[in-house]
């Protein structure tokens, strides 16, 4: 019998036995730091010459661990490892695939606090960002799992007199699962688990600037019994071998998470039809945002000033549901610029190792680099509240930003900069609010701050994003209760922690029998 999906809890680090916990766990991570990690192929470990890097981005001369890189040669290794495990693993018993996942999510559980301790090294998490992360993995797991039970039973259709009638969902086969580095373990565990639940193969091909935590996982899924070739850890970059994956003839679906950009290039590559390839591959790209919290003139100024500066600034701005735009009635503009900015200056900059610092770097120089390209625009194309500056000194600190008086149209109220800078733009009234919410070529998340019902209902309607929110967040979607995916150019709309995302892996087959 399983029990009813219920979220995992986050850790209380105002308890000293939790904060004692989480240092003992950052302790071992440390005293593993620089290790060496092999890529793995049907369960054979291999050490390349070739070796990725990873750095602490609050320490970036820190070697976090040094990873073996696939080249073209190993990548079709892998492929056709894949393809050849695929015709044993989708006659596998879908509860059997289940159970692995709720074994795996069951270790994960175990080891919660050294996971969420990598990602305060690897990719400078704050304490809370690192837990919700390791936390979301497992509820991945723990979802997906049951999600696969209830599709594996009967399905519903029309009983016709003299015929027996059956719809059944198969796998696919052979995906390439590309995953971003800003939810290092939930993401790549969510995208992984999700397509090898639903009886695929993968290949999964990290970020290059967070391996470790997916070698860690990949480890973690042998320690579950997970049959070698199910799940083929190919770190490398995304140019070389992602391309080559990508067009393979013998890849059958990709399931991507990060930029527009990439995801872009993706789906082209992936339409056009590669010598002995037998099907449309499919693509599951879940793309960038430029999402808004918008205030009408009668919200909770506190409670909105609140979630503006939570979303902006968690994790650095560096979440595809942050807020990088807060769209303020006129009426109320000053003021809730004036509390974002003061709660906006008592975050506490610095390494993430240390737990009162709950704003650390960006992941790396590129980052770096851009984000401050961003604020030179944001500082000509509006008024320079609060931040602007940045240290690559030891790690890659930006300030928190704050740049108002911006107009929607202008380069930082339309693209995305992936890094803690806000634009604050003021609408005439609610109408206005909403058309400045729409006018981007995202829809991925976003909030509304008001108090009339008339007006929440309005927004329900006219406001066009996959994860919309009242008088909350921006961020923090849980699985199971926010199924999460955006619209338009954030994404092909598959809903991760959803009812309905198990099914991009699966075709289904009708089967009728005259009696
Ligand atoms: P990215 O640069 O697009 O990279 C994402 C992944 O694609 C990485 O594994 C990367 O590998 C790989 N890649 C790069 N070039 C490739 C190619 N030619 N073929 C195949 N794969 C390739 O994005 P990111 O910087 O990691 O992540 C940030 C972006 O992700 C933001 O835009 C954010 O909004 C988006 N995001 C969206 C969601 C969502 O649910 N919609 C969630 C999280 C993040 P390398 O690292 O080796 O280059």
């Amino acid at each position: 019998m399983i029990k009813e999906f219920t979220p995992e809890p986050l850790t209380d680090f105002s308890k000293e036995e939790n904060r004692k916990a989480f240092e003992a766990a950052l302790e071992l991570v440390k005293s593993q730091l620089g290790k060496e990690y092999p890529l793995i192929i049907n369960g054979e470990k291999i050490f390349t010459e070739k070796k990725i890097v990873s750095y602490n981005p609050a320490k970036k001369d820190e070697v976090i661990g040094v990873v073996s890189k696939a080249n073209q040669e190993l990548a079709e290794k892998a492929i056709q490892e894949a393809a050849k495990k695929f015709e044993e693993w989708k006659r596998f018993p879908a509860e059997g695939r289940a159970r692995l996942l709720f074994k795996a999510a069951a270790i994960l559980r175990r080891r919660k606090h050294e996971f969420s301790a990598t990602m305060v090294y690897e990719a400078g998490k704050s304490w809370a960002e690192a837990d919700a992360d390791t936390a979301e993995a497992i509820d991945f797991m723990e979802y997906y799992g049951r999600e696969m039970v209830r599709l594996a039973g009967p399905q519903k259709v029309t009983p016709l007199d003299g015929e027996t009638n059956d719809l059944v969902y198969i796998p696919l086969g052979v995906g390439i699962i590309i995953p971003p580095w800003n939810f290092p373990l939930a993401i790549l565990v969510g995208m992984t688990t999700g397509a090898v639940v639903s009886g695929n193969t993968v290949i999964l091909k990290p970020a290059s600037a967070t391996p470790v935590i997916a070698a860690k996982f990949a480890e973690l899924l042998e320690e579950a019994g997970i049959p070698a070739g199910v799940v083929n850890y190919l770190p490398g970059s995304g140019g070389e071998v992602g391309d080559y994956l990508v067009e393979h003839p013998l890849t059958r679906f990709i399931s991507f998470t990060g930029s527009r950009e990439i995801g872009l290039r993706i789906t082209e590559k992936a339409a056009k039809i590669s010598p002995g390839q037998k099907w449309i591959k499919r693509v599951i790209a879940e793309m960038g945002g430029k999402d808004a919290i918008l205030v009408d003139h009668d919200a909770d100024l506190n409670d909105a000033a609140n979630a503006i500066v939570a979303s902006a600034y968690g994790f650095q701005g560096q979440k595809c549901s942050a807020c990088s735009r807060a769209i303020v009635h006129k009426d109320v503009y000053d003021e809730v610029l004036n509390l974002v900015t003061e709660k906006a200056k008592a975050l506490s900059i610095g390494d993430p190792v240390n737990v009162k610092n709950n704003f650390g770097p960006v992941i790396d120089k590129a980052a770096f680099d851009s984000i401050n390209r961003y604020i030179e625009i944001g500082k000509k194309e509006g008024r320079l509240v609060l931040g602007g500056n940045s240290d690559d000194s030891v790690g890659y600190f930006i300030e928190p930003t704050i740049i108002a008086d911006v107009d929607s149209k202008a380069v930082i109220g339309q693209e995305e900069i992936f890094g803690p800078v806000l634009a604050v733009i003021k609408a005439e009234d609610f109408e206005d609010g909403v058309r400045i919410f729409n006018d981007t070529e995202y829809g991925l998340t976003g909030s509304l701050f008001a108090r009339s019902r008339e007006t929440i209902e309005k927004g329900r309607e006219e406001l066009h994003c996959g994860n919309l929110y009242f008088n909350r967040k921006s961020t923090g979607a849980i699985v199971g209760a926010h199924p999460f995916g955006g619209f338009n150019m954030s994404g092909t709309d598959s809903k991760t922690g959803g009812q309905d995302y198990l099914l991009l892996f699966m075709q289904l087959k009708s089967i009728s029998e005259k009696l």
